[in-house]
């Protein structure tokens, strides 16, 4: 399989002289098969840049998995021009809506009310189907396996891992490490960790091995102190879970908007310095970098 990061950017697009070479785009995955077949994994803004290549590849038959539907994973969408072309065919996956109950086709529907945007979702061209998942429903897209996991977020969040061609990846989407709501000296404590172990158990179990892995690294440990709960995960907290899946490449993402490069690079280092010896490679995911698994 191929990969290429198109937006590696947290909450809100950050384009600025000193966020130029991590980018600025919010978060927008492309995998090619070895067949080409095209899967992108969520649609922010980063989706316009793949979308002006993808223009000169039409007809294009794309396969989008949204992770969830807060606006940095999903708010380039409407400006995926393929969308608004005939001959394109599009298929939508995603989680259900958390408060209506209503399929993945209620955000893009909702994003293209006439209130946000003048052009309407049913005057789209191209085919668009959209399909809602189900965690642990495993589906296929031409070879490709997927496998949507539930992730703790604030919303429906589903970490999608893809297996293909003998290699494998996952994508967390948004996700923090379960967090015990309790005090050690709580009654209720040991048990609400009981729980929270064997849900990280599963979730390792579902990494398991994967060529790479691309993980929410929103926050460094100090920041996390007063960040608990937002939805996001750490540095470090991505480093364990990867030792744990015993995965071959991590990729930290999600950057938060206000880190410039300087300091992406300084926590790299740092990060360099300290797991040494973690036995696996992890790197600083940047837009437009390719790796080939
Ligand atoms: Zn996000
Ligand atoms: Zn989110």
């Amino acid at each position: 399989m191929k990969l290429k990061f198109w937006g590696v950017r947290g909450s809100i697009p950050s384009p600025d002289p000193e966020t130029n070479k991590y980018g600025g785009n919010t978060t927008c995955l492309e995998i090619r098969t070895n067949n080409n077949d095209l899967i992108v994994i969520d649609g922010g803004t980063g989706i316009h840049k793949l979308a002006q290549e993808l223009l000169t590849q039409m007809p294009i038959n794309a396969h989008i998995l949204i992770t969830h539907t807060h606006w940095d994973h999903i708010h380039g969408l409407p400006f995926c021009t393929p969308i608004y072309i005939a001959g394109n065919q599009l298929t939508f996956y995603g989680g259900q809506d958390l408060i209506t109950g209503q399929g993945i086709e209620r955000t893009l529907t909702i994003q293209m009310q006439h209130s946000f945007f003048p052009i309407e979702e049913n005057e789209l061209q191209a085919d668009i189907t959209y399909k809602t998942v189900k965690a642990h429903e495993v589906f296929k897209i031409a070879d490709a396996t997927i496998t949507p996991i539930l992730l703790n977020h604030p919303v429906i969040n589903f970490g999608y891992r893809i297996d293909c061609d003998g290699s494998s990846l996952f994508f967390t989407g948004d996700y923090e490490q379960p967090l015990n709501i309790y005090e050690p000296e709580d009654k209720a404590y040991a048990e609400f960790q009981m729980i929270i172990d064997e849900r990280v158990a599963e979730i390792v179990e579902s990494i398991k091995g994967v060529d790479v892995l691309i993980m929410d690294t929103s926050f460094t440990d100090e920041e996390y102190l007063l960040k608990k709960n937002w939805g996001h995960g750490t540095y470090t907290s991505a480093i364990e879970l990867a030792q744990k899946a015993e995965v071959k490449k991590l990729f930290f993402t999600h950057h938060e908007p206000t880190r410039t490069d300087t300091q992406l690079d300084e926590i790299y280092e740092q990060l360099l310095h300290d797991y040494a010896d973690v036995g696996f490679e992890f790197i600083m995911a940047q837009e437009r970098l390719e790796v080939i698994f």
